[in-house]
C-alpha cells in the first residue's frame, strides 16, 4: 500500500510528488498526460525568478526537476477513488491502486462534461477502454475522443466492437480502423433508460451500445463520491484538506486565481498535509 497517490500531471501535482520524495514517503504518481495547459504559456511573466519563461521551459524544468529526483508519474487516468475507510483505492486502467492518502491536483477542465454523461457512467457510459472494451465485444459503440494522445486506446475499441463511431474534437484524427466511422460532431447529450442508449446531436439521434468517453481529465466530484465541491471547485482549507479525511487537493481544482505559483505552492502544503496526517495515523 502506497502512503499516497498523487492524481494529476500539471505543476501541482509536480510539486507534490517532489515534497512526498524529499519527505520519504512511498507514493504513486498518476497523472494521465503532461498539462497541456501548463505548457501553453507563450510567456510567464510572474513565476518568481524566470522572468522570461515559457509556458512549456517552465513545465519541462518542473518534469525534469521530479525527474532527477526519481519521482516519476505514471501515465495513467485514474477513473474512480474508492473510500475504504483510513484508506482509498483507485481504479486506473484495469489496475486498483491502494493509498492511505490521495492527492487530488486534477485540474479544471475546460470541457463540461456532456450532458447525461456522469448520470449513465458506469451504466453505458466509460471513460476506460481497457477496463471496459470487452463488454462491447461485437457491439455498436460510440467513441468521443478529445485528445489525440486516446487514439491508440480508440483503435484498441474499433478491435473489438462491430462498428465504432468515432468523434474527435480535434482536427487530424489518425484513427485507422475499417470498421470506424470518423465523423467531427459534438453530441448535445446522452440519453437512456436504465443504461445510455443514444447519442443527442443538433440534427438527430445516433443509438448505440456503449459510449467512451476519452479525455485526459476525470473531474475529482465525478473520482470520489462524497468530495465536497463548489461551483465546479473541490473545497479545501488552507492546508489543501478536504472534507474526506486522508484526502488532499492542490491546484487549479481548489479555485481560483489560475496561476503557476498557486498551484505548486499547494501542491508542496497538500505533500506535508499529507505526510501530518499520515505521521497521525502511525500514533493512533
Ligand atoms: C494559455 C494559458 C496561459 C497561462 N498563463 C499563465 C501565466 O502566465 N501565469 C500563471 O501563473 N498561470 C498561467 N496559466 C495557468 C496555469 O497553466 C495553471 O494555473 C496551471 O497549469 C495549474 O496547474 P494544475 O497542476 O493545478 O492543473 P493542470 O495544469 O490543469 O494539470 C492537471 C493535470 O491533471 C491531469 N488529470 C486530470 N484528471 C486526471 C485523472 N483523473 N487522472 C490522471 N490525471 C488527471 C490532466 O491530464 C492534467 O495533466 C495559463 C494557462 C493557460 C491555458
Amino acid at each position: 500500500m502506497y502512503d499516497s497517490i498523487v492524481i494529476g500531471g500539471g505543476p501541482a501535482a509536480v510539486s507534490a510528488a517532489i515534497n512526498l520524495k524529499i519527505l520519504n514517503k512511498n507514493f504513486l504518481w498518476l497523472g494521465a498526460a503532461s498539462s497541456k495547459k501548463a505548457a501553453s504559456a507563450e510567456l510567464v511573466r510572474n513565476y518568481p525568478g524566470l522572468p522570461e519563461v515559457t509556458g512549456r521551459q517552465l513545465m519541462w524544468a518542473f518534469e525534469n526537476h521530479a525527474g532527477r529526483l526519481g519521482a516519476v508519474r505514471r501515465a495513467e487516468l485514474a477513473t474512480a477513488v474508492y473510500d475504504l475507510g483510513g484508506r482509498f483505492a483507485v481504479a486506473a486502467g484495469t489496475e486498483t491502486y491502494e493509498g492511505k492518502t490521495v492527492i487530488l491536483c486534477t485540474g479544471v477542465s475546460a470541457q463540461k462534461p456532456i450532458e447525461g454523461e456522469e448520470e449513465f457512467l458506469g451504466r453505458g457510459v466509460s471513460y476506460c477502454a481497457t477496463c471496459d472494451g470487452f463488454l462491447y465485444k461485437g457491439k455498436k459503440i460510440a467513441v468521443l475522443l478529445f485528445d489525440k494522445a486516446f487514439e491508440h486506446e480508440a483503435e484498441y475499441l474499433c478491435t473489438l466492437a462491430e462498428k465504432a463511431y468515432v468523434m474527435p474534437m480535434y482536427r487530424g484524427c489518425g484513427v485507422k480502423a475499417e470498421n470506424a466511422e470518423i465523423t467531427v460532431r459534438m453530441p448535445a447529450a446522452i440519453r437512456g433508460g436504465l443504461k445510455a442508449e443514444k447519442l443527442v446531436f443538433a440534427d438527430g439521434e445516433l443509438a448505440v451500445d456503449g459510449i467512451f468517453v476519452l479525455r485526459a481529465s476525470v473531474s475529482p466530484a465525478v473520482l470520489l463520491r462524497g468530495l465536497q465541491t463548489e461551483g465546479g471547485h473541490v473545497v479545501a482549507d488552507r492546508q489543501c484538506r478536504t472534507n474526506v479525511a486522508g484526502v488532499f487537493a492542490a491546484g487549479d481544482c481548489t479555485g481560483r486565481p489560475y496561476q503557476y505559483a498557486k498551484a505548486v505552492g499547494e501542491g508542496n502544503i497538500a505533500a506535508h498535509s499529507a505526510a501530518e496526517y499520515l505521521s497521525g495515523q502511525g500514533r493512533a
